[in-house]
């Protein structure tokens, strides 16, 4: 019998670029899944393909400090120059239903994450090698080489932070990748129940 019935929250970061958007849609393809995305809002613009709502709530920095100020985020950044928030209502709703909801974020807001919430579970996303992060943000095609540096130098600040997540997880291919966080995820739940 379940006797924890609120929901998990499942943590996931890792380095721009390593891929975490790709795992995550895989992982939410496999069957016989309780798992719901926390659709994060931002001050970026949106890239070619992304849909409001879907990727992102797009919004402007005026209403982005408003919501900060209205406590509206479980928690927020600054990353490479725009704001990135988890709205903190639709969370709650989504655990409150025994949902396992899904939070794709960088390291600063996970560890505000960790402070709230014991009981999440947080995995850090690992590239195979540094070569293949810049390889990949490149291939995107969507920031300027600039970015791509920037995004770069954050990803060494973002790796010293590794050792604080409960899992790490190489993405060497994104179906074993989904997998092993499939596992982590079942393996976690397991023992909520248990306990
Ligand atoms: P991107 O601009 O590539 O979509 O996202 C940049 C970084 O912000 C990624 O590491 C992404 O996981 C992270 N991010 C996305 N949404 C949130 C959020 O709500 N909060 C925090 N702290 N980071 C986020």
């Amino acid at each position: 019998m379940k006797l924890n019935e609120r929901g998990l929250l499942v943590v996931i970061s890792g380095p721009s670029g390593v891929g975490k958007g790709t795992v995550r849609r895989a992982l939410f393809q496999m069957p016989h899944h309780d798992l719901v995305y926390s659709v994060s809002m931002t001050t970026r613009p949106p890239r070619p393909g992304e849909v409001e709502g879907v990727d992102y709530y797009f919004v402007d920095k005026e209403t982005f400090l408003q919501r900060i100020k209205e406590n509206k985020f479980l928690e927020w950044a600054e990353f490479v120059g725009n704001y990135y928030g988890t709205p903190r209502d639709k969370v709650d709703e989504q655990l409150d239903k025994g949902k396992e909801v899904v939070l794709e974020i960088e390291v600063e807001g996970a560890l505000q994450v960790r402070k709230q919430m014991k009981e999440a579970v947080f995995i850090f996303l690992v590239p195979p090698g540094k070569k293949a992060l810049y390889e990949r943000l490149v291939s995107r095609g969507t920031e300027s080489i600039d970015l791509i540096n920037r995004r770069m130098k954050k990803a060494e600040s973002e790796f010293l932070l590794a050792h604080k997540y409960d899992y790490i997880v190489v993405n060497d291919d994104v179906n074993n990748a989904a997998d092993r966080i499939m596992a982590i995820i079942r393996a976690e739940h397991a023992k909520t129940e248990r306990t």
